[in-house]
């Protein structure tokens, strides 16, 4: 399985140098940013699956970068911990509704940092910490490569099984073709984007049977994403 990544969008080397080797030592991969501009080309690039954001940087402050994040469509649900300082008056930056997932005042302890990147991970990507994941009515027994929707076994090819079990680790990011190759196929294979079309089709036929809502959503020209508000 592929390592969740980690964005470290903070502009005081140091603690970059500390966040990595933590981070790293908790099986992360870590990508860096050192200015806001940066923070959004990396993410544009290399789509974290949560970033760490400190609110004053340079070119362009955090809340501005969260709010841009918030404002795409790819980024919309990124989970997203503001770095804060104390005297920076955390209360009205929280009063700013910056859209960010948590704060964490400055200076933390590593200890805390930790736990709270580990709970939103987990809510994002549940299959770091269970075998079986469920979204809405669809369950997928990874120890048992099962899937069942409303208490039905759903059969899938090999593919589509691992699109599915892509897809639910991360409700509600669209992911881009190309991305899905990678994940599913890997990079080094050569496959045609619309390759990935033809299974998601399939996994779709697969997943809806009679009268339940189609959990996948194509996103026109930007790809599929699996929705979490499908079941609601
Ligand atoms: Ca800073």
């Amino acid at each position: 399985m592929l390592k969740p990544s980690v964005l470290i969008a903070e502009d005081e080397g140091a603690l970059i140098t500390l966040l990595r080797y933590n981070l790293e030592r908790e099986g992360y991969r870590v990508l860096e940013a050192h200015d806001g501009e940066e923070a959004l080309l990396v993410t544009a690039e290399e789509k974290p699956d949560l970033v760490l954001l400190d609110w004053m940087l340079p070119h362009l402050s955090g809340i501005e970068v969260c709010r841009r994040l918030r404002g795409r469509q790819e980024t919309r649900n990124l989970p997203i911990i503001m770095l804060t300082a104390r005297g920076e008056e955390t209360d009205r930056i929280r009063g700013l509704d910056t859209g960010a997932d948590d704060y964490i005042t400055k200076p933390f302890s590593m200890i805390e940092l930790l736990a709270r990147l580990r709970a939103v991970m987990r809510r994002i990507r549940p299959g770091l910490a269970e075998d079986v994941i469920r979204i809405g009515d669809i369950e997928v027994d990874r120890a048992a490569h099962r899937v069942r929707r409303a208490g039905e076994e759903i059969h899938l090819g090999p593919t589509e099984y691992k699109l599915l079990d892509h897809l639910i680790q991360h409700p509600g990011r669209v992911f881009s073709r190309e991305q899905l190759l990678d994940a599913v196929w890997g990079s080094d294979v050569y496959v045609e984007a619309r390759t990935v079309d033809v299974h998601v089709g399939r996994l779709r036929k697969a997943l809806n049977i009679k009268g339940v809502r189609d959990p996948i959503r194509t996103v026109r020209s930007a790809g599929y994403a699996l929705d979490e508000t499908f079941a609601a």
